[in-house]
C-alpha cells in the first residue's frame, strides 16, 4: 500500500502514450514538486504537457491538497479540472476526482512527489501511482523532516521485489526531459 506502482525522475519523463496504450484513460496530478516547484505558476512545460496528455486523449485532473488560491488559477493555465482541498491521503479526494472525470479508477494514472500523502490515497482507491522525483524545492527544516520520512519510504521500496520505473540517480533528477517540453 505504501509502494508507488512506477518510479520515474520527473513528471516529464513518463512515457504516457504507452500507458494509453495499455488503456489508461485519466491522468491525475499533483502539483507542487510534481508538476511545477512549489508554488509556482503553470509554466510552459506543464502546459505543452497537458496540451499533449488531450492529444493523446487522455482526460485530466488536478488533486491538491492546496486551497483553491492556490488551485483554480493553475487549472485554468493547464486546461484541467481540479481538485483543491484535497484531503490526501484520505480517499475522498481521490473518488471525487474518478466521478469528475467519469473514468473508473482502475483506469487511471496517479503522478505525485511523495508516497506518505499523494502515493498512499492513490492505491487505496486503485489507481496505477506514479512516483516521481521533486522538482526543486527549499530545503526548510521542516521539509528536510518530511523528505526524510519519504526517503525512508522510496529506500524501502526500490530495495523491495515490487520495484519497477527508472530508479532516478538524484543528481539525475529532470535531466533527460524529452525535448517536445523543454
Ligand atoms: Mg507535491
Amino acid at each position: 500500500m505504501f509502494y508507488p506502482k512506477e518510479e520515474f525522475g520527473s513528471t516529464y519523463q513518463i512515457p504516457f502514450d504507452e500507458f494509453y496504450k495499455k488503456g489508461y484513460r485519466a491522468v491525475v496530478f499533483d502539483i507542487d514538486n510534481t508538476l511545477v516547484p512549489h508554488g509556482a505558476p503553470a509554466d510552459a512545460r506543464s502546459i505543452r504537457l497537458c496540451e499533449y496528455l488531450r492529444t493523446v486523449g487522455f482526460q485530466i485532473c488536478l488533486l491538491s491538497n492546496n486551497s483553491a488560491k492556490r488551485v483554480a488559477p493553475f487549472a485554468e493555465a493547464v486546461r484541467s479540472q481540479y481538485i483543491s482541498r484535497a484531503g490526501k491521503p484520505f480517499k475522498k479526494g481521490y473518488q471525487e476526482a474518478a466521478d469528475l472525470l467519469q473514468v473508473p479508477t482502475a483506469k487511471i494514472l496517479f503522478v505525485g512527489d511523495q508516497i506518505l500523502t499523494d502515493i498512499i490515497g492513490a492505491n487505496r482507491v486503485g489507481y496505477y501511482s506514479i512516483l516521481v522525483g521533486p522538482i526543486g524545492e527549499k530545503e526548510t527544516f521542516f521539509i528536510m523532516l518530511k523528505r526524510f520520512m519519504e526517503r525512508i519510504t522510496v529506500a524501502m521500496y526500490r530495495r523491495s521485489s515490487h520495484y519497477k520505473g527508472t530508479r532516478p540517480d538524484r543528481k539525475g533528477y529532470h535531466n533527460n526531459i524529452p525535448e517536445q517540453y523543454r
